[in-house]
């Protein structure tokens, strides 16, 4: 795997985590004593009470699809950082279940991916 691929896919993982770390911002907040965990805030008219069963309803429901988007978003991050270390450790774009080479296609469509095409079917 060549410098200059290594470069290209480094920017690519910085600018999605950027854009991940901003889209959880919106959202949550993240905590600060563990590295990488991020908390959905919790509606605020909600922690001050609503007398409106229904209205109280809608708040839950709103802060459990918070809480699966932070999931997917924390877990892409996730995925964005391991790769990021993995170039800086220079074992990026290889296989964790097969120890192959990925595919420089598959990489350039996701270039968080960590297994290849075969292991993931
Ligand atoms: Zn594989």
């Amino acid at each position: 795997m060549n410098k200059e691929f290594l470069d290209k896919q480094q920017a690519a993982l910085q600018k999605q985590k950027d854009r991940l770390e901003q889209e959880l911002g919106t959202f949550a907040t993240k905590d600060p004593s563990l590295k990488g965990d991020w908390d959905t805030k919790f509606p605020v008219e909600m922690t001050q009470g609503s007398n409106d069963p229904e209205e109280a309803a809608g708040q839950v429901e709103e802060y459990s699809t918070e809480l699966e988007t932070e999931f997917t978003l924390e877990t892409q991050l996730k995925d964005v950082q391991t790769a990021l270390e993995k170039i800086s450790k220079g074992v990026y774009g290889i296989c964790e279940k097969c120890n192959q080479p990925i595919s420089r296609e598959r990489l350039e469509a996701s270039p968080e991916a960590s297994i290849c095409l075969n292991c993931q079917k």
